[in-house]
């Protein structure tokens, strides 16, 4: 056995913990570069904080998702402002935004410089400034991983920058934030870490470590997301999403992840679809197409028996089988009303270059088998 476990250097988890981040913030900088979604106004209270700690605060807002253009647009305001401090007060897009923004202002030359596979990929010379990351939704646990992904709208795909450099000092997990998301942002975000949880725990590269935060997650998810979904002020389910998109998070960080993510990066670069919507699509065919190849060409791999643990959790039942397994996850999407992926312009043209791109995706290297072009074909085609 032989693992590495990288995460945020402190992960502060709780109702009310937001109320703590100026304090934070003040042991770190004196200017910080607050980044926000599309409603900077949510960050008023916080900018306050910060005012109260002798902390002087700009504001960068991120509509959509980072495109690289919008990110060069930020550096240039977050280097005029002389930041040393970066805030991240958003979904998974504004902490990735924020994490990439912190490496890129301590470092000279642009973010191509530092990108992987369209970029020339350099590694990081010169230490971040010091990022904290505060989730608003419950579903990327982008608040402890070490990658921003970045949309390239020159080249339709979405690439990561990449450092074991770029984990955030803080992270600050408060569910009481998320207590006004909007339903379908709660279906989405939520289907994000359950698809996440699911395949760092059949994940080639899954650790002991990564092992219990996914069995914990992914009971809290099958209890909790439609609860969260249906009663949006009901605390306790709000706080089970929470700490399960942060363990989504702290395992696909150290485990990887798998096709559902491998198909789900190159259909986010091609259409305008939410990250957890394709998840959500997707994962139901994906596991389907896993468990039959793994009984057809490795029956004796244990992620099948891992499998079965997934079922057993999903369902609640001893005896569940993979049938029943994928049905309730097929009913799941249903009653989150999950739209389907021909609304935002997915089209069957597009799924020989799909197929491509996704055999390509780091992604699809821990997938628990390898699946070939045509089963690929039949996932995006079904999901479609
Ligand atoms: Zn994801």
């Amino acid at each position: 056995m032989l693992f590495e476990f990288g995460t945020a250097n402190r992960i502060i988890f709780g109702a009310g913990t937001i109320k703590r981040v100026g304090g934070l913030a003040a042991d770190l900088g004196r200017r910080a570069l607050v980044v926000t979604g599309r409603s900077p106004e949510r960050a008023d209270a916080l900018v306050q904080q910060l005012k109260r700690h002798d902390i002087i605060a700009c504001r960068f807002s991120i509509t959509g998702e980072p495109t690289l253009r919008l990110l060069a647009n930020g550096l240039s305001q977050a280097r005029g402002h002389d930041a040393d401090l970066v805030i991240g007060f958003g979904g998974g897009s504004v902490i990735d935004a924020g994490k990439a923004l912190a490496a890129l202002v301590s470092n000279p030359g642009d973010v191509m410089d530092y990108l992987e596979v369209i970029g020339r990929g350099r590694p990081l010379t010169n230490v971040p400034a010091p990022c904290i990351a505060v989730p608003t939704t419950a579903g990327t646990g982008a608040e402890v991983t070490c990658n921003a992904v970045l949309k390239s709208t020159e080249h339709d795909v979405k690439v990561s920058l990449r450092s074991p450099l770029m984990f955030p000092r803080f992270a600050v997990v408060d569910p009481e934030v998320t207590l006004s998301l909007p339903p379908q942002v709660t279906a989405a975000t939520g289907m994000d870490a359950l698809t996440q949880l699911i395949e760092a725990f059949v994940s080639k590269r899954s650790n002991p470590l990564t092992d219990c935060l996914c069995r914990d997650g992914i009971k809290r998810v099958a209890r909790s997301l439609r609860t969260a979904y249906f009663r949006p002020d009901d605390a306790g389910a709000r706080s089970d999403m929470s700490l399960s998109s942060l363990f989504s998070g702290l395992a696909l960080a150290n485990a990887g992840l798998g096709a559902v993510h491998g198909i789900a990066g190159p259909l986010g670069g091609l259409r305008e679809v939410p990250h957890g919507v394709i998840c959500a699509k997707l994962l139901p065919t994906v596991v389907k197409i896993n468990v039959q190849a793994l009984q057809n060409r490795e029956p004796t791999s244990t992620a099948l028996v891992r499998y079965q643990e997934v079922f057993r959790w999903l369902t609640g039942t001893r005896t569940a089988t993979a049938t029943d397994g994928i049905e309730w996850l097929n009913q799941l999407v249903k009653d989150l009303q999950i739209p389907p992926l021909c609304n935002y312009g997915l089209r069957s043209s597009h799924t020989a270059r799909l197929v491509l791109q996704a055999q390509k995706a780091s992604s699809m290297q821990t997938n628990p088998v390898s699946l070939s072009a045509a089963e690929l074909e039949e996932i995006v085609s079904e999901a479609s």
